[in-house]
């Protein structure tokens, strides 16, 4: 069965269409800077690789690219949308109700929209991606891979915050944790790698949305994404922690609504926020080989809240055996995993400079140190190869 599996992210839309069967993907691709100037369309198949210029102001317009292009005459590698099967949809919040995957029914949908405040810069764009593929295959059954679903076994004592009880047990306030599935997959291509089906795991998940897990055992144990994905590191425009009494003082000193500082914390700050230069760490990365000071600053901040992410993640598990570096910028960025492992060699984690600066060629790559006492991996997430599994499950 083929399978188009969407993701769709803030500023992207990845697609990859999966044959169940030899688990290869047929044509993969993305839509880069949906809503930003300079928009374009990767499309990789057997064939080669065209990219495709076009203003994308919005996910409906990326859906419909995607669509187009698999069934192009020169470009694609179907003949019409009815060879596909089913499609897998990658959806943020699955909130209390969904600690797995499900066929997507009417009233799935209605759930999965009532989730949207609570992961307002993603489920919007994964309810369009939804919408936008039904209209175009009313007959393929869609499936939703939820990335709260492997945080789901994480124990009380994580999960809580110290918040009255009863407002987790009547209002479900609690930390739920997102990008599980990039966490799940990557984590158990660490523990193959290691042949250690028990090994102490830190992964860190640094893309336009950042977050950090610690998995024990092949179970996440605790995630740095709480109630929405805007809690933990600092992100491309999320803030991350921050003391919540700022949110009254900003309120009072800016003439804010609530409303107006949680769009302040989601869309204006993180590192795009402290450098005033971009959310994109090329474009951070550039300005701070230039002088530019906030520049630096924000990447400075960024990779020291990690590394304190990942020495609280190994007193939760009291140990870990191997570190994970994943997504754009975790699998990309030599200087940031540089930075960040600078101050972790009180844990015997050392990395071989030579090998950290190896490009991503899309492999499993070791950059562990000769003396390290703790593997450190990059691992090339692939939440599309998960997303497509779980959807041939359910459907087939
Ligand atoms: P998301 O899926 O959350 O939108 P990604 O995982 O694609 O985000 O990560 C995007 C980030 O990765 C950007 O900050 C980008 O600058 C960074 N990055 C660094 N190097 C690369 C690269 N070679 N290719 C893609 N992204 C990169």
């Amino acid at each position: 069965m083929k399978i188009l599996v969407v993701n769709a992210g803030s500023s992207s839309l990845k697609y990859q269409l999966i044959d169940s069967e030899t688990e290869k993907a047929i044509a993969k691709g993305g839509c880069e800077r949906i809503g930003i100037a300079g928009s374009l369309l990767k499309h990789k198949t057997a064939k080669g690789e065209v990219v495709i210029e076009k203003a994308m102001p919005d996910h409906t317009v990326a859906v419909s690219l995607v669509l187009e292009t698999l069934v192009h005459p020169e470009h694609g590698v179907i003949a019409s949308m009815d060879e596909i099967g089913a499609v897998g949809h990658r959806v943020v919040h699955g909130a209390e109700e969904f600690d797995s995957s499900v066929v997507i029914t009417d009233e799935i949908m209605e759930k999965i929209i009532a989730n949207s405040d609570l992961a307002p810069l993603h489920q919007p764009a994964n309810v369009i991606g939804i919408n936008a593929c039904k209209a175009v295959m009313p007959n393929a059954p869609m499936v939703a891979v939820f990335d709260t679903a492997f945080h789901a076994k994480m124990p009380d004592y994580a999960f809580m915050y110290a918040l009255p009880y009863e407002d987790y047990k009547e209002l479900k306030v609690r930390r739920y944790g997102f990008h599980g599935t990039s966490h799940k997959y990557v984590s158990e291509e660490a523990a193959k790698f290691m042949g250690n089906p028990n090994a102490k795991i830190i992964t860190c998940h640094l893309g336009n949305g950042s977050s950090i897990t610690a998995v024990n055992a092949g179970v996440s144990v605790d995630t740095s994404m709480g109630f929405t994905p805007l809690e933990g590191v600092p992100m491309g425009t999320r803030s991350g922690d921050v003391d919540p009494a700022v949110i009254e003082y900003l309120a009072n000193k800016k003439g804010m609504d609530v409303a107006g500082v949680l769009s302040y914390l989601n869309k204006k700050s993180g590192v795009a926020g402290i450098s005033g230069v971009s959310s994109d760490f090329r474009d951070l990365a550039a300005a701070a080989d230039e002088g530019n000071y906030r520049a630096k600053l924000a990447l400075d901040t960024f990779c020291y809240k990690v590394r304190k992410y990942v020495g609280a993640y190994a007193a939760a598990m009291n140990g870990v055996d191997c570190i994970v570096f994943t997504a754009g910028i975790g699998e990309n960025t030599v200087s940031v995993r540089k930075d960040i492992m600078a101050g972790l060699t009180y844990l015997g984690a050392t990395i071989d400079e030579a090998k950290n600066a190896l490009k991503n060629d899309g492999t499993i790559h070791d950059i562990s140190g000769a003396d390290s006492k703790v593997k450190v991996l990059v691992i090339p997430t692939n939440e599309e190869l998960v997303i497509a599994r779980e959807t041939y499950a359910l459907v087939k």
